[in-house]
């Protein structure tokens, strides 16, 4: 079916038309007699905005004929008050101006479309701060939005953009995690990829992200294409390290707190078991430290508290962690450490914390620790473990205190 509309009119007298196509109907909704009759004029039909450069352009055509001269598309408005555009040539043959005209409406409408998505893609970027890829995986190039190099700090003219420069750009302790993750997107494990990882930026440090794609598959059902976007999660990342740590710190000493030594005393108990290692550890508990708060004040106890868990922090080994347990109690966990060796440290930290003065409004003075030390057996449980330690610790109160005794 012919849908090109032919409009005809004369050299001397361009907009008045002397024949036009039938179809003229479909497009604004009168039949071509009553253009013919001048019941309708086409011309007044066309947009206001576009008649000016419409009619000029009619002029140019006629003043400098070619064979096809395209002018710019116009609108008009149909019976029904619908705007429709339409993609226009003017053909000049002898005294004749043809008039072909394509009702490419449905293109207006997609292109508006597109926009309109374009819009709402581009403000959902700058408002989410994320960097969007599209990762051609045939060609291996990967295409980075401006807000996914702003991320990195880089300009929009570096990077080239391949998949293996995103990996490259990966923290190195990451690359696996990130690998796997795609990996299982891609051989239809996971509905979407998911991943979070650390990017380096262009100055070499890095930030924490939240990267999420998801694959586009042919027909034959190979993947073709994978698009996705990242969101920079240093910040949060940042404050839920900081809670996390809050959460398993003793707020007035800075060691790990009460809570965390039940967490990490049965991991650690569950390691021996399995690989049959060592493990020991140390209750730790102020002599008379009710006297320190009574001469000297709770303010001064609690200087006591704090330069004891600073001394207890420096003396054990790197593998080793202290724990306040209670208000004047402690405890190390010592991984790989025979009964021996761990009553070896408990005789360094006894001696160690002797040694410590401070200084009340009055006096220097001093205090002494008592120490229980036990080791990990086969079959213990958390309770058994913490009741040997406590027996060792007051037999080092009975006999007379500032001592490590062992409860095997
Ligand atoms: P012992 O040698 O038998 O352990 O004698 P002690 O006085 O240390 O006895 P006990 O362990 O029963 O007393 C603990 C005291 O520690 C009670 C309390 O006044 C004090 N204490 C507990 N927590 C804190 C704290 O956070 N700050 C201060 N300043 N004192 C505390
Ligand atoms: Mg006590
Ligand atoms: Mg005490």
């Amino acid at each position: 079916m012919e849908t090109q509309i032919k409009i005809t009119t004369s050299l001397s007298n361009p907009f008045e038309i002397c024949d036009l196509t039938e179809n003229i109907l479909e497009l604004t909704g009168y039949s071509d007699h009553l253009y013919l009759d001048r019941k309708e004029d086409f011309f007044s039909q066309i947009f206001p905005e576009d008649l000016s450069r419409f009619e000029n352009q009619i002029h140019n055509a006629i003043r400098s004929p070619r064979k096809n001269n395209k002018i710019d598309d116009f609108r008009i408005i149909d019976i029904y008050n619908q705007v429709k555009y339409l993609k226009a040539y003017v053909v000049i043959n002898k005294e004749k101006v043809i008039l072909q005209l394509d009702d490419v409406t449905v293109y207006y409408d997609k292109i508006e479309e597109f926009n309109d998505i374009l819009y709402r893609y581009n403000s959902l970027k700058k408002t989410l701060g994320i960097g969007i890829w599209d990762w051609n995986v045939k060609t291996g190039y990967v295409y980075y939005s401006k807000g996914w190099k702003e991320l990195l700090a880089y300009d929009q003219n570096e990077l080239q953009g391949t998949f293996d420069e995103w990996k490259e750009l990966l923290h190195p302790e990451d690359v696996d995690l990130a690998m796997d993750a795609l990996e299982s997107h891609i051989t239809g494990k996971t509905p979407i990829y998911e991943s979070i990882y650390r990017l380096r930026k262009k100055d070499g440090s890095f930030i924490w992200v939240e990267d999420k794609g998801i694959k586009k598959l042919n027909d034959q059902g190979d993947i073709v294409r994978m698009t996705g976007a990242y969101r920079d999660i240093s910040d949060e990342k940042k404050i839920r390290e900081n809670l996390e740590k809050m959460i398993i710190t003793d707020e007035l000493t800075g060691l790990f707190n009460r809570r965390h030594y039940d967490a990490q005393i049965r991991d650690e108990m569950l390691r021996a078991e399995r690989y049959k290692g060592d493990l020991s550890i140390v209750m730790i508990d102020i002599d008379l430290f009710k006297e320190i708060n009574d001469t000297y004040g709770h303010r001064e106890g609690d200087k006591a508290l704090k330069e004891l868990a600073r001394v207890i922090k420096n003396k054990i080994r790197n593998t080793d962690s202290a724990y306040r347990t209670g208000g004047e109690e402690f405890v190390v966990i010592a991984p790989e450490t025979n009964e021996q060796n761990a009553m070896r440290a408990a005789e360094r930290l006894r001696e160690a914390v002797s040694q410590i003065k401070l200084q009340s409004n009055f006096e220097t003075f001093s205090f002494t620790i008592s120490l229980g030390v036990t080791t990990y057996k086969n079959g213990d449980t958390y309770s058994s473990l913490n009741e040997r330690a406590d027996i060792a610790l007051y037999k080092s109160k009975d006999s007379g205190r500032n001592c490590a005794n062992v409860c095997s």
